[in-house]
């Protein structure tokens, strides 16, 4: 299985592709969270990012592009994988369709994750991140065991930087401007198969698993 997960931040792109990265025995390959990871260990790669993602701008495709094509190739993701939060814009997934055309293959589905926008809002403003896994929580969606300590692995939670008001706007200003192309061209390419992300995390996953399964058998 070779998937794409779209939606706006704050969509459940992270909760979801968590939970069905694990039951379709496929890597999760998050492009926010890899960002991420290196900003927290000061590479070159978290260097450059970093402007960028505090500003919720897009980091350029020249690097974004380079480092999914590292990821795609380690063994891992040979049998198949889950995209989250990539490709953000046509020239990526244009990126993205040669790469795999040169490995034989291509994608399978792209799950695209309708919200509205002040759901977003809230949905990001209570958001909590484990640093370690990478896990997300909501303080009053979808709250850990242990008030501020991940699941998984007793992580301290931290809230994201890019999760203020001001830059949740931007970032989504720049999804409709970028990413609601990219949809389109999904679209075009038969790959698209859009489910409504409202109502509880099991029942998302649910549509999300129906809606792959049919995508799979048409
Ligand atoms: P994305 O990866 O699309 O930016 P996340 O998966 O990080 O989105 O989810 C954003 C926030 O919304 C998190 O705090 C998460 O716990 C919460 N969330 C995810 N799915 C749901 C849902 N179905 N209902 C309510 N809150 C949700
Ligand atoms: P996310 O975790 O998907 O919300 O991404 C957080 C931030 O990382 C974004 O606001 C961007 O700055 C950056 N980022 C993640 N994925 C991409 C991508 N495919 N292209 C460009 N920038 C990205």
């Amino acid at each position: 299985m070779r998937a794409v997960l779209v939606g706006p931040p704050g969509a459940g792109k992270g909760t979801q592709a968590q939970i069905l990265a694990t039951e379709l025995k496929v890597p999760k390959v998050s492009t926010g969270d890899i960002f991420r990871f290196n900003v927290s260990k000061g590479t070159e790669l978290g260097l450059r990012a970093k402007e960028y993602m505090d500003r919720g701008d897009l980091v350029p495709d020249q690097v974004t592009n380079a480092m999914v094509k590292d990821r795609l190739s380690q063994d891992d993701a040979a049998g198949g994988f889950l995209l989250d939060g990539f490709p953000r814009n046509v020239n990526q997934a244009e990126t993205l369709k040669s790469m795999l055309s040169d490995l034989g293959t291509g994608l399978d589905v792209v799950l695209e994750l309708q919200v509205d926008e002040e759901e977003v809002v809230r949905r990001l403003s209570g958001r909590r991140s484990c640093p370690e896994c990478g896990r997300v929580y909501h303080v009053e969606h979808d709250a850990p065991r242990v008030a501020g300590r991940c699941d998984d692995d007793g992580a301290e939670l931290y809230q994201r930087e890019d999760d203020r008001e001001e830059t949740i706007r931007h970032r989504l200003k720049v999804y409709r401007e970028q990413t609601v192309p990219l949809v389109e061209f999904y679209e075009r390419e038969g790959l698209l198969v859009g489910i409504s992300a409202t109502g509880p995390v099991d029942e998302v996953t649910a549509r999300a698993k129906a809606a792959i399964a049919e995508k799979k058998v048409s």
